[in-house]
């Protein structure tokens, strides 16, 4: 029993560490193919499924990506 607690406590650290980890970059939308700083206001009517998720600024513009015109990333 003491182990299942350590094993929920370890998972919701390790969920809080991916939802760190995927506010950090930069987010493509696959229908605009326009990309964005992760926090951007757009991306929270953006629909989950045209999400691409960048590591860099390069990495989007050589996949054709252009900046957003109200984050400027
Ligand atoms: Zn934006």
């Amino acid at each position: 029993m003491r182990k299942f607690i350590v094993f929920m406590i370890l998972g919701v650290i390790m969920a809080s560490f991916a939802t760190v980890l995927a506010n950090i970059g930069y987010v493509g939308n696959l229908n605009s193919r326009k990309f964005h700083y992760a926090d951007c206001s757009t991306l929270k009517k953006m629909n989950p499924k045209n999400r691409v998720n960048f590591s860099s600024r390069e990495a989007a513009i050589s996949a054709g990506y252009v900046p957003c015109k109200r984050c400027k990333p």
